[in-house]
């Protein structure tokens, strides 16, 4: 019987409290050793999953070690070092717009602002929410990508759709010192067991207090429409 709490922040308490009991050591998978190989990694990353970024990184890394690099990048070869990352040609762009503004505006740094960092190519908030937590150990805010745009919304933690507008709805009713933690509890729990097409739910830490789960409700909130 799934139903929610009383309030949003009370369900936000219960399910953190849960989800931190089910995976203690959450954190982010993607794997790298500096700040400008996590930028890198994170704009990799978009629309594509981090086994793959991860499987295209070392070599990456080894090649292009400074800002320096891939602003010296020749676009096509870059793009040819990324294939198999979707919209490597796109992403070579950015990659080497971002060694241009890196080495002429920030000395060859990593900014650690979210102006500085929306400024680069190919970097929304969500990717300068991470760089900035993972990267500066600064929380600005929460990082909604699809695992917790999905799940947020399953567990009736919001009723908004467009990343920006949760993020906004989450911050008021977590914790601020859960923010980091709550994208990464959000994603491990979307892996293993609420997965966009087949959650499973009869096996769920979260089963009783949410208002999609399967068992009783004909309706998957995050898409408003019936399971099929
Ligand atoms: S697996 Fe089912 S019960 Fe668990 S959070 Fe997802 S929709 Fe809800």
């Amino acid at each position: 019987m799934g139903t929610s709490l009383d309030s949003r922040s009370a369900q936000a308490t219960e399910v953190i409290e849960r989800l931190h009991d089910a995976y203690p050591d959450t954190t982010i998978s993607l794997t790298f050793s500096n700040r400008l190989e996590l930028l890198v990694a994170v704009v990799l990353s978009a629309q594509c999953t981090d086994e793959r970024v991860n499987e295209t990184t070392p070599e990456l890394f080894e090649t292009y070690q400074t800002p320096e690099d891939y602003a010296a990048a020749d676009e096509e070869q870059l793009a040819e070092d990324i294939y198999g990352i979707t919209f490597h040609n796109n992403k070579a762009g950015y990659l080497k717009g971002i060694g241009e503004i890196l080495v002429e505006e920030h000395d060859g740094e990593v900014p650690d602002t979210m102006d500085a960092l929306t400024a680069l190519p190919g970097v929304g908030r969500k990717t300068a929410n991470v760089v900035l937590q993972h990267g500066h150990d600064v929380v600005e805010g929460i990082v909604v990508d699809t695992h917790v745009q999905r799940l947020t919304r399953r567990l009736g933690l919001t009723e908004e759709e467009r990343p920006d507008a949760i993020e906004d709805d989450l911050m008021e009713i977590i914790p601020e010192d859960e923010w980091q933690a709550f994208t990464h509890l959000m994603i491990s729990h979307g892996r293993a067991v609420c997965t966009a097409r087949n959650p499973d739910c009869g096996d769920c830490a979260l089963e009783d207090v949410c208002p999609s789960s399967k068992l009783d409700s004909d309706v998957d909130l995050a898409s408003g429409e019936a399971w099929e």
